[in-house]
């Protein structure tokens, strides 16, 4: 289906096409009609399906036909990387109109405290905003929020997981009940749906598939000892010298800076940064341009990159370690092969993160290939499922204090040298 098939003005067809989206992906196609004609919506979809556009769209529509005065469209997200991103693409498809936009975010800067302030007492249409930031705001007074008609909660999930549930209460105390409300997420966990029965009036549900990474990522993963994992990215790097673009990703923002000294020291002029939410906020946004820009062959980060950020091209994800939630292996997966396009994943999974490797495997219903570690690189460990490796324990294992493990009377049967026919 094309823009053109949606029934949109003119000024923003010509943004859509000067943005090179010819066809709408399949949320689009579903979302975007039923959100112009001012239903609540609850959309789900895995990431780099296009959800913001999906939002941004009717919302864009609305106000050039109807007229926009004042403050009249709200979209809250998690993170200041998320509101950056959508306020730009939301500059791209308003380019042609006259909707004014200003992403409101945290920050150490007094003068992005004034701008925001300034954007709000002058009305500015549409507001990109971070929950805590958006509230202090709102306490102050100054921010007219009668004349809001959009109220968007984009990646719903992660709010959820972050604790924004509070504020996100709060912000709704300030805004009109009238309004079209549309909640984005890649998961639909329980607690999601409670929310959206909160909040939305009969919404029009749209759910893509379930959330698993896009068709174009390979996956694989190494059985790996945490010791091998350096020599190992090296090993992978060798490999794949046409690779420009790789992102890294750790759960601890510890080992972000161990990380980058390792590879810096193992591969000469290796352009390698890394990332994290303890940098300020103008290194993040610097240290995220020169990757854009592809100066920066490497960046490690944690799961603050992970969600809805979007960098095209980038051709390698590597989970230096298995992420927590296994939601997040479908969110850092989900940073290469956008739209359509082709990537590869490979995580490092150590003995230890074997458990929640096995979640993941459950929730995107697939079994990823576990290659062999190159013999160069020692021994690695075994790859075991939790039931495998709970039999061995219950069998040959020990005790913490080294003495010998005994069995329960009702498990003796499970002993093999007591021979089990069961086994
Ligand atoms: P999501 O929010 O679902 O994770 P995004 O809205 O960030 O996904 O979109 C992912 C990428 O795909 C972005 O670079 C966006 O510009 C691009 N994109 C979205 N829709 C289309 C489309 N219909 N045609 C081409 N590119 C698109
Ligand atoms: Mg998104």
């Amino acid at each position: 289906m094309t823009f053109e098939e949606f029934n949109i003005n003119e000024k923003l067809l010509e943004a859509i096409s000067y943005m090179h989206f010819e066809k709408a992906s399949p949320i689009q196609e579903q979302a975007i009609p039923v959100a112009m004609e001012g239903h609540d919506v609850l959309a789900c979809a895995q990431t780099g399906t296009g959800k913001t556009a999906t939002f941004l769209i009717p919302i864009l529509e609305d106000l050039v036909q109807n007229g926009a005065h004042g403050f009249t469209s709200l979209i809250v997200v998690p993170t200041r990387e998320l509101a950056i991103q959508i306020d730009q693409e939301l500059q791209g498809f308003s380019y042609f109109t006259d909707t004014t936009s200003k992403a409101v975010y945290g920050g150490d800067k007094g003068m992005d405290w004034d701008d925001q302030k300034r954007a709000f007492t002058e009305g500015t249409n549409v507001i990109v905003a971070t929950p805590g930031r958006l509230i202090a705001h709102l306490r102050l007074g100054y921010v007219k929020c009668n004349n809001i008609r959009h109220l968007v909660l984009d990646e719903a999930d992660r709010m959820l997981d972050m604790g924004f549930i509070d504020d996100i209460r709060q912000i709704l105390g300030y805004i009109p009940k009238k309004r079209q409300t549309m909640m984005f997420s890649a998961t639909m966990a329980p607690e999601i749906r409670k929310l959206a029965n909160s909040i939305l009036v009969n919404p029009q549900m749209i759910s893509i598939a379930i959330a698993k990474p896009a068709e174009g990522v390979k996956q694989a993963a190494y059985m790996v000892h945490p010791y091998q994992k350096i020599n190992l990215i090296t090993h992978i790097l060798a490999q794949n010298p046409d690779y420009d673009s790789i992102l890294i990703f750790t759960s601890t923002k510890k080992l972000i800076n161990s990380i980058v000294h390792s590879i810096r020291k193992t591969i000469q002029g290796i352009e390698v940064e890394g990332i994290s939410s303890d940098f300020e906020q103008n290194e993040r946004e610097d240290v995220l341009l020169r990757f854009k820009a592809k100066q920066t062959k490497i960046l490690v980060a944690t799961d603050v990159l992970s969600r809805g950020i979007d960098i095209k091209g980038i051709n390698l994800v590597i989970n230096f370690d298995v992420p927590r939630d296994a939601a997040d292996y479908v969110h850092r997966v989900g940073r290469t092969a956008r739209a359509d396009a082709k990537g590869e994943a490979i995580t490092f999974i150590s003995e230890a993160d074997i458990p929640k490797f096995v979640r993941i495997e459950s929730l995107i219903e697939k079994s990823v290939e576990k290659l062999p570690l190159p013999a160069e690189l020692g021994e690695a460990p075994v790859w075991k499922t939790p039931a495998e490796q709970s039999k061995k324990k219950r069998f040959y294992g020990k005790r913490s204090n080294g003495k010998r493990r005994f069995f329960k009377k009702n498990s003796r049967k499970e002993n093999p040298r007591k021979g089990n026919t069961n086994q």
